[in-house]
């Protein structure tokens, strides 16, 4: 299979700190590759090595074979994260503004209908919400239809309609082959966009592979989470590994995270026992909720580990406790 973006041993620093140390990856034609990682991973780093925005101190990046700014720059769509348009200017006018600086482009209307924004025309973009904003800056990197997509956090701030409207777009782009490479704090994006997905710590791809492979091999076993004050220690003589629930987030439940202890590595058949414990006991809870393990555990997974190799790497001076997650803390 054709690469048509391909990083290799990619460095890359800025004084003293270090945005890539050696970050390899390769994306295929119709792919859809998600950069995820913790603020400071080097994500954007390495986003803007591959789009030639930045030159590596080290490594090659390649776009179509090419080094990047060798590309011809009609193939290319790129969304950085920090992208502002001028204010004064309507979504339809920003459109055909940005159309205009390629010979053969899109018309508007059909731009401003693949990011949903057709009512949205004519309204002037800092009177835009912050969403329908960020769409509009989708759509400028579409006028062109580039074979390959960088998008830097494309739906960081859109509404979950609008993120909607954005995943679509994606999932037909990618359909009709194009490539596109994304960077996302948001797990079920990468989850639900990403053939592949790559886990960036300390500016290296620490983990890769479908979602799927990703949860199998870091995921850990399927857990379950009890909704309740008490504390973990009440659970001790449950055969299963138990801690609390501060860092698990309530997927399905819009965000927050519920007080109670995650019981871990639990098939859905053993449920019983855990409630069975809890009448024992007389452990007051309010829910009781089994789940698989899912991307975001192999993010916080991994991400513990790369913190503890740091600080053992670091051990001076960082009095830091070592996170929400310690047991014993009270709410
Ligand atoms: P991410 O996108 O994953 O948050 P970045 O690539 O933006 O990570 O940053 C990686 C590291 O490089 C961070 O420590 C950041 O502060 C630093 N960095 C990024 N760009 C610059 C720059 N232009 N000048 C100095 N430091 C930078």
């Amino acid at each position: 299979m054709e690469a048509v973006v391909e990083a290799t041993e990619l460095r890359k620093s800025y004084g003293e700190t270090t945005a890539l140390s050696g970050a390899s990856l390769s994306v295929d034609r119709g792919e859809v590759f998600a950069l995820i990682g913790p603020n400071g991973a080097g994500k954007t780093t390495l986003v803007r090595a591959l789009t030639g925005t930045t030159e590596p101190d080290a490594g090659s990046a390649r776009v179509f074979g090419e080094p990047p700014t060798a590309v011809d720059r009609d193939r290319l769509g790129v969304l950085p994260q920090d992208f502002a348009p001028p204010d004064r200017l309507t979504a339809h006018e920003l459109i055909d503004y940005y159309a205009g600086l390629y010979d053969d482009a899109r018309g508007p209307d059909e731009v401003l209908s693949d990011v949903g924004l057709v009512d949205a025309g004519d309204t002037w973009y800092e009177n835009l919400s912050g969403g329908q904003q960020r769409r509009v800056c989708v759509g400028s990197t579409l006028v062109n239809d580039p074979d390959v997509l960088f998008l830097d956090e494309p739906t960081t701030g859109i509404d979950p309609a609008g993120r909607r409207t954005v995943w679509r777009l994606i999932e037909d782009l990618a359909a009709g082959g194009t490539t596109v490479v994304l960077t996302t704090h948001d797990m079920a994006e990468a989850e639900r966009l990403a053939d592949r997905v790559g886990l960036l710590a300390d500016g290296s791809l620490i983990a890769q592979g479908s979602p799927d492979e990703l949860v199998a091999e870091h995921g850990g076993g399927s857990r379950v989470l009890v909704e309740t004050d008490a504390d973990p220690e009440a659970f001790a003589d449950l055969e299963y590994p138990v801690e609390r629930a501060s860092r698990v987030s309530s997927r399905g439940r819009g965000g927050g995270t519920p007080a109670g202890v995650v019981v871990r590595d639990v098939t859905p058949v053993e449920i019983g026992t855990i409630v069975d414990y809890l009448e024992d006991r007389g452990l007051e809870y309010t829910g009781l909720t089994w789940a698989e393990p899912d991307l975001e555990d192999v993010y916080l997974a991994l991400a513990d580990e790369t913190e503890r190799e740091r600080t053992q790497r670091e051990p001076i001076d960082s009095p830091t406790e070592t996170d929400a997650a310690t047991p014993g803390e009270t709410a």
